[in-house]
């Protein structure tokens, strides 16, 4: 790689080892470039999430060389098991060119390790224990050419040994305390809250949907259950006498013991602030069969929660130096919640993008390939997210919910439009006339 006179670090700076982060790291060193991967936490580390993997994500996992079969911890799921309307229906994933046709579990403790140690393994420098501060800029032209990190202490003993290796390089614009790492390119996969971009003015943009979803454990006897359940009426009082709220409760049988439930609304109904979501978990389960153990004395751990930011509610998500992935950009899809396959494709296709770019000397050849990334994320899912933003806002208004939960689940052909519709599984060439429909649909939706 070729060096400027600043002396860099690294060839990419990336912040956050979630799925994001690990993604895109790992395609960025299977293209041979020097990859530094800085994460405030340490492996392995609980996250809030349901644990569910769509095959979307199961696609991104293969491609980066992840062993998915059940020998190697996973448990597999045929696809979405949907409780609604006074029916159960189970509606397979369907059978794809594109995407294989199951889903998988795993516990984010472990599958946000399994992710970080392959990129190690194709020869990312992982950093553990190391919390980015915030960007370095340059003086002259005002471009992100680093980060300001504060390290695990050296007399910690339970720091990381490639904390411990960490080596200062220009203190000049670092705290006394924090060390600087430059590169000719930073990626934000920081998650939800992404300080380094709000601390280059990117903040999280309030015209755009944004999820509020909790979740714990039980031990259940329906921990090995192989199909991903999700729950359609969540009420915000007595059920069939108040108002239907925009989310579902989900299932999601961890296959060690435990189940993970938990539920998710969305913030285009009125009900949406004052929500308290412990009581509307507890009131959900209350309705549920005794003998499947989601009750107090089964319970594993407390009840966590956490934001989903979607449709790209931070934009733009490349300027001067800085690339945003996964939910530093929000992409989670505002039709189901699924963030994880959404942070992985979008690290591989700024891996993608950001290698060919370095390839270019600096300057504005080098820009103009960067540049493309904004435009190939929003030609990729622009569509999709404008039509998820109309339907969070149709199913804001509680009859909507309610005419779609009563008179959508009966018809087998409409719910299998909607399972792909919803968890965008469609083949893009020589698909059945439901992809036709649902690609044109996305293709002629304007990107925003
Ligand atoms: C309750 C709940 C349930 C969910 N269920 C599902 C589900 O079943 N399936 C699904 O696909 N999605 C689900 N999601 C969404 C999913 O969790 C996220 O979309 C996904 O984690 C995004 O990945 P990411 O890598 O972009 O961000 P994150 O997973 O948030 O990773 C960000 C990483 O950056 C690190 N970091 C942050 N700040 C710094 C810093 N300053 N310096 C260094 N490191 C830093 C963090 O420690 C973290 O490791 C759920 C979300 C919630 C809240």
């Amino acid at each position: 790689m070729s060096r400027t006179s600043i002396d860099y670090d690294a060839d990419v700076i990336v912040v956050g080892a979630g799925p994001a982060g690990a993604t895109t790291a790992y395609h960025l060193a299977r293209t041979g470039l020097d990859v530094l991967l800085l994460e405030k936490t340490a492996f392995p580390r609980e996250k809030v999430c349901g644990d569910g993997l769509t095959p979307r994500a199961v696609k991104q996992l293969v491609k980066m060389g992840i062993d998915t079969s059940t020998e190697a911890g996973w448990l597999r799921n045929h696809g979405l098991r949907i409780y609604g309307g006074g029916m159960r229906l189970e509606l397979p994933w369907p059978d794809l060119a594109e995407f294989p046709s199951y889903g998988l579990v795993r516990k984010r403790t472990d599958f946000d390790e399994v992710l970080a140690r392959q990129a190690e393994k194709a020869g990312v420098r992982l950093h553990e224990r190391t919390a980015v501060t915030g960007p370095v800029h340059d003086e002259r032209t005002g471009r992100i050419i680093g980060v300001t990190v504060k390290p695990a202490k050296a007399h910690d003993p339970k720091a990381g040994k490639a904390a411990a290796k960490a080596q200062p390089d220009d203190a000049a614009e670092a705290r006394p305390d924090e060390i600087t790492y430059r590169a000719p390119l930073v990626i934000a996969a920081d998650g939800n809250s992404s300080r380094l971009s709000v601390a280059v003015g990117l903040r999280r943009r309030e015209d755009r949907p944004m999820g509020v979803a909790v979740r714990t454990y039980f031990t259940s006897p329906r921990h090995d259950d192989d199909w991903l359940e999700s729950w359609l009426e969540l009420w915000d009082g007595k059920p069939g006498q108040s108002n239907l709220l925009p989310g579902y409760g989900w299932v999601f049988g961890m296959g060690d013991g435990t189940s993970n439930v938990g539920l998710g609304l969305l913030n285009t109904s009125t009900g949406f602030q004052n929500a308290d979501y412990r009581a509307l978990l507890k009131a959900w389960l209350s309705g549920m069969p005794e003998e499947w153990g989601f009750v107090d004395d089964h319970q594993v751990g407390p009840v966590r929660g956490a934001a989903l930011p979607m449709g790209f509610n931070r934009q733009p998500h490349y300027a001067r130096g800085l690339m945003l992935v996964g939910d530093a950009g929000g992409m989670v899809n505002p039709f189901n919640g699924e963030g994880i396959a959404y942070a992985m494709e979008s690290g591989e296709l700024a891996a993608d993008i950001v290698a060919q770019a370095l390839a270019r000397p600096a300057g504005s050849s080098r820009e103009r390939v960067l540049a493309s990334y904004p435009r190939a994320l929003k030609d990729r899912y622009g569509g999709y997210y404008t039509l998820g933003r109309l339907f969070v806002k149709a199913i804001g208004n509680p009859q909507i919910m309610k005419l779609a939960t009563r008179h959508g689940l009966p018809h087998p052909v409409l719910m299998r439009f909607t399972i792909k519709l919803l968890a965008n599984l469609t083949d893009p060439r020589g698909g059945d006339a439901m992809d036709r429909v649902i690609n044109a649909m996305c293709k002629v939706t304007p990107a925003a």
